[in-house]
């Protein structure tokens, strides 16, 4: 039997003026936020995708549609819960996950820590086994002009 699992995740949203930014279930004081259907929180939808993939079950569109008037604000933390449903209902625990967020404003530095409690908590491992980190555009393309922010993520699953 299959031991191993991998899944990779991207995610990029525009920043707008007044919406809340949120980052990986942290909301994280900003002049603008990201704007999308539900919160628009590209960190958890990142993982939400590398999770989908590494069982097999398609992106995060086709489960959770931006058409779908139940999915408007919701927060992307649930998304993340109910596809961790899937992954132990088909026989898979979370062995580490490692999200690279692209974003030149705000400082993420001092929110690393936080996102990484909820998504070990979210994902069911320990805080060491959720590793979040930033990096900046250095002014070049989109992300450099800060007009949105992006995440990729990579999970590994093993069998439970
Ligand atoms: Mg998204």
């Amino acid at each position: 039997m299959t031991a191993f699992r991998i899944g990779q995740g991207y995610d990029i949203h525009p920043l707008a003026r007044g919406r809340r930014l949120v980052l990986g279930g942290v909301d994280i004081p900003h002049d603008r936020g990201l704007a999308g259907h539900s919160d628009a929180d590209a960190v958890l939808h990142a993982v939400t995708d590398a999770l989908l993939g590494a069982i097999g079950a398609g992106d995060i569109g086709g489960h959770f549609s931006d058409r779908d008037p139940r999915h408007r604000d919701r927060p992307s933390r649930d998304f993340v819960l109910e596809t961790m449903a899937m992954v132990r209902a088909r026989g898979w625990r979370v062995g580490n996950v490692d999200v690279t967020v692209h974003a030149e404003a705000p400082k993420l530095a001092p929110h690393l820590d936080a996102m990484r409690a909820i998504l070990a908590e979210l994902l069911g491992v320990a805080p060491d086994a959720a590793n979040v980190k930033a990096t900046r555009g250095e002014g070049l393309g989109a992300i450099g002009r800060a007009e949105g922010i992006a995440a990729q993520a990579v999970v590994l699953l093993e069998r439970a």
